[in-house]
């Protein structure tokens, strides 16, 4: 049988989840007085342990421990929602210099890119960025519009997927990081950015399970 050594924070998230199920991230953070950033590995242990269960917009659930020494796959329990990060969007209008600026600033490895109304319509990656560069357009001048790859060539993830979903589209669509989307329900094929899954975050997460 595996035994699995909790660390302190581990168990003490563990009760909290327990005393105020359902318990939003934010406020288990807000308890323990930490960020959410700093709370991300151990609520992605605890839910691929199946200890705590994660319901997208209500929360953490406390599932139980005697039930996570029988998780044959810890990955197969993990939704996107609990790994994804924080995306860059940008408006289709501005400038391809303001991009680049935005990715330095924000230390991001692509740009998704909005229209008016904040729906997706495109992605600049960096090599797209560098293309533009190396031809003898005056940066400040050329819309991002008119360089990105366009929906609906996009491929994206939504916050309730698997993991394994997320890294198969990233494999085969040969990209490195995919919009996470929330489908807009009045109007199909519009879609508002949630997250982002990149494969930096699949290569950090697989390194945080390990540790
Ligand atoms: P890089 O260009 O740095 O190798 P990627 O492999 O992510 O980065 O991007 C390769 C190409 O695929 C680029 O032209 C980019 O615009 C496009 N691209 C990036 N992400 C996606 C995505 N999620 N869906 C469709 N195309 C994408």
């Amino acid at each position: 049988m595996v035994i699995i050594q909790l660390t302190k924070r581990q168990e003490e998230i563990i009760t909290i989840v327990k005393n105020q199920e359902p318990i939003t991230g934010e406020l288990i953070a807000e308890s323990l007085q930490v960020t959410r950033a700093a709370l991300r590995s151990d609520l992605v242990v605890l839910t691929m342990l199946g200890i705590l269960d994660a319901k997208p917009k209500v929360g953490y659930f406390y599932i139980g421990q005697s039930q996570a020494l029988k998780a044959a796959n810890p990955f197969q329990e993990t939704r996107v929602s609990d790994v994804m990060g924080v995306p860059l969007t940008v408006h289709q209008d501005i400038s391809v210099y303001d991009v680049i600026v935005h990715i330095f600033m924000e230390d991001a490895g692509c740009a998704f890119i909005v229209d008016e109304q904040d729906y997706l319509c495109g992605v600049v990656s960096r090599k797209d960025l560098l293309k533009t560069s190396i031809g003898s357009n005056d940066l400040t001048k050329v819309p991002v519009g008119m360089i990105m790859t366009r929906m609906p060539n996009i491929a994206t993830v939504e916050a309730g997927a698997s993991l394994f979903t997320a890294a198969e589209r990233l494999v085969t669509r040969q990209v490195d990081s995919l919009p996470v989307v929330q489908q807009d329900k009045s109007q199909a094929g519009k879609f508002k950015v949630v997250g982002k899954l990149s494969k930096t975050i699949l290569s950090k997460l697989f390194l945080e399970i390990r540790e």
